[in-house]
């Protein structure tokens, strides 16, 4: 007798992050602003005083209750997971596993594959149409498949791409299937279908406090739907599955809409400065760069040096991603869009 490791875990490698002391951090889409003073008060106020001798609560009523108000839906239609990926993994486990295939839209989040490979759920790609996932191309393959879960990004990571509310609807209304609108990024843009979603039995909306609320370390997402998906989402999760500092910081910065707003205006501003500069050295170097538009906080550069002009940034202590034939550049401040920009030229001005 030997113990045998599954092979779908066995070819798995660990999620590894990037060792080495970088300047510039471009790589994750993460806010570019640090809380700043005031903030800081708040959260140290949320926290001090939590008495962690106690479970959690399990529900996180009071923070459902500042991110219902804060994207302006009903507390009980909300669920806390301990980012927007447990929800992923959750949602994908509970609705698909033994049930249907899960429908992806790729180049797309890596993790809705990776979590439905590692519960053995088959995972069915559709390529995208340009920057945004296909609806007909969905709808048609959700049906052929009789797909369990259709799951995407909205807007597009890592495209940038998005899909209008309309065209979302329409897939949702054309489906058995449950339809997840992963829209982590949609904080940048203006297409959500959150105040509709309540009205469909079918679908969940993913919301983050990593991208544009500037809280990753804290690990808080959200799942938002009609009560009886979102009720779904607490039977299936584990009890405590957001820390009660999590819960105390997430509520008390939720709770700062008017400052989250000003922050989000200022990524966005930052957003079509890194874009609009991107385009500028696209058309100058058009053989190496192309810059796509962006629904995001972040701009997709497809190059076929992609991975010298990563090193080349990475010399200089600037980390943007590198995802095969492109690049990923996060929006920072002005001052770091202008020195990565200033870098990619001079890299640019090399290879002509
Ligand atoms: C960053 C990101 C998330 C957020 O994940 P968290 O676990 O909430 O930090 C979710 N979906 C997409 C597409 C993302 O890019």
């Amino acid at each position: 007798m030997a113990f045998q490791m599954p092979p779908r875990v066995e070819r798995l490698t660990a999620y590894a992050p990037h060792e080495g002391d970088y300047t510039l951090r471009l790589d994750a889409n993460e806010s570019a602003f640090p809380l700043g003073e005031r903030l800081e008060r708040v959260l140290a106020r949320a926290v001090s005083g939590a008495d962690l001798r106690r479970y959690p609560d399990p529900r996180a009523e009071e923070l459902c209750r500042a991110a219902a108000d804060f994207f302006g839906v009903k507390a009980d239609q909300v669920a806390a997971g301990c980012g927007s990926d447990e929800l992923i993994m959750l949602l994908i486990n509970a609705f698909a596993g033994g049930v249907g295939p899960v429908l992806v839209s790729e180049p797309d989040f890596s993790m809705y594959r990776f979590y439905s490979e590692i519960f053995d759920i088959r995972c069915v790609s559709m390529n995208k149409a340009g920057t945004a996932a296909d609806m007909d191309g969905l709808i048609q393959a959700a049906r052929e498949q009789k797909a369990a879960v259709v799951i995407f990004s909205n807007p597009c990571n890592p495209t940038g791409g998005g899909v209008p509310k309309a065209e979302v609807l329409r897939l949702i209304r054309s489906t058995d299937a449950l339809v997840i609108v992963d829209e982590a990024y949609m904080d940048f843009w203006n297409e959500s279908i959150l105040d509709e979603v309540a009205a469909f039995d079918n679908a969940i909306v993913l919301k983050t406090c990593s991208k544009a609320i500037g809280l990753a370390g804290v690990r808080v997402g959200f799942a938002i739907g009609q009560k009886s998906l979102v009720d779904a989402v607490k039977k299936v999760k584990s009890p405590y599955n957001v820390s009660t500092l999590s819960q105390a910081a997430a509520t008390a910065l939720l709770r700062e809409k008017d400052e989250l707003l000003r922050r989000r205006a200022a990524l966005v501003a930052g957003t079509r400065m890194l874009e609009a500069g991107l385009k500028a050295l696209a058309a100058r170097f058009p053989q190496w760069l192309t810059a796509w538009d962006t629904c995001a906080n972040f701009v997709y550069c497809p190059s076929p040096r992609a991975k010298a002009l990563w090193d080349g940034l990475r010399k200089q202590g600037i980390l943007v991603r590198h995802m095969g034939g492109a690049l990923r550049i996060c929006t920072g401040t002005e001052e770091e869009n202008r020195r990565v920009l200033t870098a990619l030229e001079k890299l640019l001005e090399e290879m002509a």
